[in-house]
């Protein structure tokens, strides 16, 4: 796949960008909420801090996930926070066209293979491989019927050897994703695209050069740069920042009930992002001056 890169919007010539391109990838199941929060903060202050461009996604492809309007919301709590995008925000349902051509890319390399096992049948842990084709036969194209009557997953077929990459918050990481992981899904049995091959795609095709998001997708990272190598893509920089978590100890999030974000009061959810960062506080009393407090602390840190 070919990276495409929209046109510049005019800058100011004594100030010029840097080639950094970040995102924030909200997925529209509710509004924002103080954990997504954090990463969005984070994202934002990165772009801002290598004076690069930052885009927002809305990661609606997994559809029976979405909650009508919860986009809007979003959108309008990141403008209420002060949190402006150098581009028009895409939505992923409009980009099918780009994850089929990648589909069928890995199809005509031989990466993917239909997948009829059923989760509850499957052992923890590793996918065993019990559909991946045997050498020297070749894989049924995409549309063909299957022998039996349901629609399979499709798996993409993980690179041996161990992965080692390094995050810019957590240091040098690795993983085996074959020993791991295995051969993981990239279409669902619904048929819908799954989250590792979107992201991939879609941030080869935005020219992400800087991943920033929460820790709970470092262990999605090795198979997605795995999956950027095989589509010829750039694999992006990363920075996982730590989560925010609930009383219980629990990922603060929609399928926890984390309540909806209030931006009547931005100066006191910034503060309390940046405090979820393990940053001193800010003695900033409006939104610009905390912006530039923090962009200015991100940059001697991470810039
Ligand atoms: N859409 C994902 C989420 O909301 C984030 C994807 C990403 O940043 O890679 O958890």
């Amino acid at each position: 796949m070919k990276a495409v890169r929209p046109t510049d919007p005019p800058r100011d010539p004594s100030n010029p960008p840097t080639p950094y391109v970040g995102r924030f990838a909200p997925s529209p199941s509710g509004p924002l909420h103080a954990g997504s929060l954090v990463a969005a903060l984070a994202s934002y202050l990165d772009a801002r801090a290598h004076r690069g461009r930052w885009l927002v996604r809305l990661e609606d492809i997994d559809a029976p996930r979405t909650v009508p309007g919860a986009d809007r919301i979003i959108l309008r709590q990141l403008q209420a926070l002060g949190m402006h995008w150098d581009e028009p925000p895409v939505w992923q349902t409009q980009r099918h066209a780009f994850y089929r051509q990648a589909f069928d890319q890995l199809l005509a390399a031989r990466r993917t293979y239909p997948c009829h096992c059923r989760r509850g049948q499957l052992p923890p842990g590793p996918y065993p491989g019990t559909c991946r084709p045997q050498p020297g036969k070749p894989p049924p194209p995409a549309d063909a019927p299957a022998a039996d009557a349901r629609r399979p997953a499709w798996r993409f077929i993980a690179a041996p050897g161990v992965e080692h990459f390094r995050d810019r918050w957590l240091g040098p990481q690795s993983q085996d994703v074959a020993g791991e992981v295995g051969d993981f899904i990239i279409r669902r049995a619904d048929g819908l695209w799954a989250y590792q091959l979107v992201v991939v795609v879609d941030d080869g095709l935005q020219g992400i050069t800087d991943v920033v998001r929460g820790a709970d997708l470092l262990d999605s990272s090795a198979r997605q740069r795995q999956l950027a190598r095989a589509l010829g893509l750039p694999c992006p920089r990363l920075l996982h920042v730590p989560l925010r978590l609930d009383s219980q100890g629990r990922k603060l999030s929609k399928q926890n009930h984390a309540p909806a974000l209030d931006t009547r009061q931005p100066l006191a959810a910034l503060q309390q992002a940046w405090a979820d960062l393990g940053f001193a506080p800010l003695t900033a009393h409006n939104t610009p001056a905390f912006w530039a407090d923090a962009t200015g602390q991100w940059a001697r840190r991470f810039a």
